[in-house]
């Protein structure tokens, strides 16, 4: 982790997040488990900071999307449940096996391989089956190929999963069928599967039906919602913030910031905060953006730098070098939420997190 050297940093709430843990589990009750997704370096608020909270309130998995991610787990957690969920080429798959790692398995050929490559070492390597039930992003809905990888010694199959296009009811009760078949199909042939899965933060939430005995939530657990049928009581675990370094007072028609793209209207106090685009601020938000001072909007000016913006003072006349500025807030008090960001930026909630680049910092609290 970072050490806190600047005056820009991702603010991570781990009471939020264990809170947030625990609503899960008791939505989807005791016979259910949960296997939070921290992708993506935690969604952006910092994988190796954030799981020992999850693994503390009642992750069953902790999981990834890449092998390289899977492998900055490892390192800092050498005994924690780690599942990828993406495909691992042929010439990685070894590593799997040798750290102890879940992986998702979809074709007899990378079967044959990983069950060679476990039986060399004389270790069984666990995977779960990914059925293609329609997204058509990863998987397959052929069932020999399926039971070609139950049928490897050296392999364990603990669990089968798909995913769901979340294309309106009818169409993701399509794929639930299609689901419900491949499973039965495997099962006519005597393969038992400990874990079943379908459900991500939106389907745990609204379709209480596909929870089956596993849900893999990310959002949710970070406290980003986006379910619309059901109803969870979730709290936004990330801020955003960073500090004044300057302030200043420039006369009617002064230029800011590159090409000038933003001209004084009147005598304006501006501010210049330490963060850009190489923060994983959306360039796109120039024109829309503000940060909060103060409990009020100052919105930017000029073009978004790389490591630097200005913003537009006129309301906040008290602020001062140093005063605390809200980039990203929970929404009250005036702050730019998750949600609000991501529509500004023409994006959604995940990106706009899951964007944030290493260079903040990221500051863990309690509450
Ligand atoms: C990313 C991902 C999830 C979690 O998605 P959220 O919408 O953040 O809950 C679940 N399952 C799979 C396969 C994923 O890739």
């Amino acid at each position: 982790m970072n050490k806190v050297l600047r005056d820009t940093y991702v603010q991570v709430d781990l009471g939020a997040i264990a809170g947030n843990m625990e609503a899960i589990r008791e939505m989807v009750g005791p016979d259910c488990a949960v296997m939070p997704v921290i992708k993506a370096n935690a969604y952006g608020l910092g994988a190796v900071g954030v799981a020992q909270t999850l693994l503390d309130h009642g992750a069953c998995y902790l999981a990834v999307a890449t092998l390289t991610e899977a492998l900055e787990l490892r390192e800092a957690y050498p005994e924690a449940p780690l599942f990828i969920l993406g495909h691992t080429p042929d010439r990685f798959l070894h590593i799997v096996a040798e750290k102890k790692i879940t992986q998702t398995l979809f074709t007899a050929a990378q079967g044959k391989l990983l069950n060679d490559i476990a039986a060399e070492r004389g270790v069984k390597a666990k995977v779960h089956l990914k059925v293609d039930t329609g997204f058509h992003r990863l998987g397959t809905e052929d069932v020999d190929a399926l039971y070609s990888i139950c049928q490897q010694p050296n392999i364990e199959v603990e669990g089968i999963f798909s995913h769901l296009a979340l294309a309106g009811e009818e169409e993701d009760a399509k794929q639930y069928r299609r689901f419900i078949a491949v499973i039965e199909a495997l099962e006519a042939k005597g393969v038992a599967f400990r874990y079943k899965h379908l459900a991500d933060s939106i389907a745990a939430v609204d379709y209480p039906e596909y929870r089956m005995n596993m849900v893999r939530p990310g959002a949710l657990v970070y406290g980003l919602r986006g379910f619309h049928k059901g109803y969870i009581e979730v709290k936004q675990s990330m801020a955003f913030h960073t500090h004044l370094s300057q302030v200043r007072d420039i006369p009617k028609g002064e230029g800011v910031g590159y090409d000038f793209l933003w001209r004084a209207p009147q005598d304006t106090r501006i501010g210049t905060v330490p963060f850009g685009y190489a923060d994983g601020y959306p360039r796109a938000m120039r024109g829309k953006g503000y940060v909060t001072i103060h409990g009020v909007k100052c919105p930017l000016i000029g073009v978004l730098c790389m490591d630097q913006c200005m913003v537009d003072l006129t309301n906040v006349p008290d602020a001062k070098e140093g005063d605390l500025a809200i980039v990203y807030g929970d929404g009250s008090n005036n702050t730019m939420s998750i949600q609000e960001a991501s529509e500004l930026a023409g994006s959604n909630k995940n990106e706009i997190v899951a964007r944030l680049l290493p260079r903040p910092p990221r500051v863990y609290i309690n509450g």
